[in-house]
C-alpha cells in the first residue's frame, strides 16, 4: 500500500473522468434534479511543476520517519502520518453581492497561485485536479487528488466536509457547479481538523458563500488563530484566520434539508479532530447506512506521543479516539485523504459499474482502524 504520512520528514521538522452523468440526487428529504450534463470543470493552477513526485516523498527524510516506514512495509496503515427562505428580492441581491466578492477573492487569489498558491511544495502532488463525482446518495467528492472534501447535498442548501487549500477554492467552486449545484448554496463547511491542507480555505468558501463554519473548539482556537499555537504545524504555517460560527461538542448534530450529520469528537491527530457521521439512503431498499468522514489517525513527522510539551495529553487523546473510531458503525468508509479509504481503486471500480457501491467498505473501515491503532500502540511501547 502507499506510504501515508502526513509531515514534514524530509525536513526533518514538523512543518506544518469522465463525464458525470445526469444525476438525481434521491435522498429522503426529496431529490434534487442535478441538471445537465457536466463538463470538465475550470481547474485553479496549483504551484509549478517542481516538487515532490509522490506522497512518498513525505517519508523520505529522516529522525521519526524512518521508525514509521517498517509500519508500512509490515502492512500497517501509518501512524506517522440556514435553510433560507428570502424574498426574491433579497435572493437577488444577495446573489450579486456574492458575484462581487467571488470576483474580488479569486482575483486575490491570482498572484498566490503565480508562487504556489500557499500550498506548502511537498503537498502540490496531493493537489492535483481530480474530477467530481457522486459517492453515494447525496455525497458528492469534491476534492483533488489526495485532499479529501466532500458536498452533502439537501433541498435547502449544501453541507461541505473542509474547505481545502485557499488557492483551490476556485477549483471548488468550479465542481459544485459542474456537478449541478451552486457553490453559493453552500451553508455550512464542517471542519475535520485545523490544519493547512483542510482548513486554509474556509475563511475564503465563509466569505464567498455566507456559509457558517463548525469546529470543535480547540480547533476553532487553531481557525480563528490562522494556525498559530496549533500542536504540530502551529510553528510553521499561518493561513488566513477563520472565525467559526458554530462550536461543537461531542454528540452535536447539525441539520440541514432532512440530512443530518453529527460531530464525534476524536482528537490526536490535532487537539480538536471531529469524525463527522451521517446516514444515507441503501440504493438496494436496505435499511440506511452509516457514513463515517475519518479525520486523520496519523501522527506527524517530529510529534511524539511521550513527552510532547506542545500537546501534553496526546496519547491519552488517541487512546479515548481509537475506542471512538472502533465503536462507530461504519458502512461507507470516507476520509480526508484519498489513501485513507482506498479512494482510487474503489472509484475506479465505481466507474466501471461495479454493485454494490465499492465506497460501501465496512470491513476496509475496521481494518484500517484497528491497523492505525496497532502502529499506535508500536509507537507508545517504543517511546516508553
Ligand atoms: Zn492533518
Amino acid at each position: 500500500m502507499a506510504l501515508w504520512i502526513e509531515g514534514f520528514a524530509a525536513r526533518d521538522a514538523p512543518p506544518g473522468h469522465e463525464q458525470s452523468a445526469p444525476r438525481r440526487v434521491g435522498d429522503a428529504g426529496g431529490g434534487r434534479d442535478a441538471g445537465s450534463r457536466v463538463g470538465r470543470p475550470h481547474r485553479a493552477q496549483v504551484g509549478a511543476r517542481a516538487g515532490p513526485e509522490t506522497p512518498e516523498t513525505w517519508a523520505s527524510g529522516r529522525s521519526r520517519a524512518d521508525r514509521i516506514v517498517p509500519l508500512v512495509a509490515a502492512g500497517g496503515v501509518p501512524f506517522g502520518g440556514p435553510n433560507e427562505n428570502v424574498s426574491g428580492i433579497l435572493a437577488g441581491v444577495r446573489t450579486a453581492a456574492l458575484a462581487l466578492s467571488l470576483l474580488v477573492g479569486f482575483a486575490a487569489l491570482g498572484s498566490g497561485c503565480a508562487e504556489g498558491g500557499g500550498v506548502p511544495s511537498a503537498m502540490w502532488t496531493w493537489n492535483r485536479d481530480e474530477p467530481p463525482y457522486q459517492v453515494i446518495g447525496n455525497i458528492y467528492y469534491v476534492g483533488s487528488t489526495q485532499i479529501a472534501q466532500f458536498l452533502v447535498t439537501t433541498p435547502a442548501g449544501h453541507l461541505l466536509l473542509d474547505g481545502g487549500f485557499e488557492t483551490s477554492v476556485p477549483r471548488l467552486r468550479a465542481e459544485v457547479t459542474a456537478l449541478g449545484f451552486r457553490f453559493e448554496d453552500v451553508r455550512y463547511v464542517l471542519v475535520s481538523h485545523a490544519h493547512i491542507d483542510h482548513a486554509q480555505g474556509d475563511a475564503l468558501v465563509r466569505r464567498l458563500t455566507g456559509a457558517r463554519v463548525v469546529a470543535s473548539a480547540r480547533d476553532a482556537e487553531t481557525l480563528a488563530a490562522g494556525g498559530q499555537g496549533e500542536a504540530v504545524y502551529g510553528g510553521v504555517y499561518r493561513w488566513p484566520p477563520c472565525p467559526v460560527d458554530r462550536v461543537v461538542a461531542d454528540g452535536d448534530t447539525v441539520s440541514l434539508g432532512g440530512t443530518t450529520l453529527t460531530a464525534h469528537l476524536t482528537p490526536g491527530h490535532t487537539r480538536g479532530a471531529v469524525t463527522w457521521t451521517m446516514r444515507v439512503a441503501d440504493a438496494g431498499g436496505g435499511r440506511p447506512l452509516d457514513v463515517v468522514f475519518f479525520p486523520s489517525a496519523n501522527l506527524n513527522a517530529g510529534v511524539r506521543l511521550v513527552g510532547n510539551a506542545r500537546y501534553p495529553e496526546i496519547a491519552a487523546d488517541f487512546a479515548r479516539s481509537f475506542a471512538v473510531w472502533k465503536a462507530l458503525p461504519c458502512d461507507v468508509f470516507l476520509g480526508v485523504h484519498g489513501a485513507f479509504y482506498g479512494m482510487d481503486d474503489k472509484r475506479a471500480r465505481q466507474r466501471r459499474g461495479a454493485t454494490p457501491n465499492p465506497f460501501i467498505d465496512p470491513a476496509g473501515y475496521r481494518r484500517f482502524v484497528a491497523d492505525a491503532e496497532a502502529g499506535f500502540r508500536r509507537e507508545l511501547a517504543a517511546e516508553r
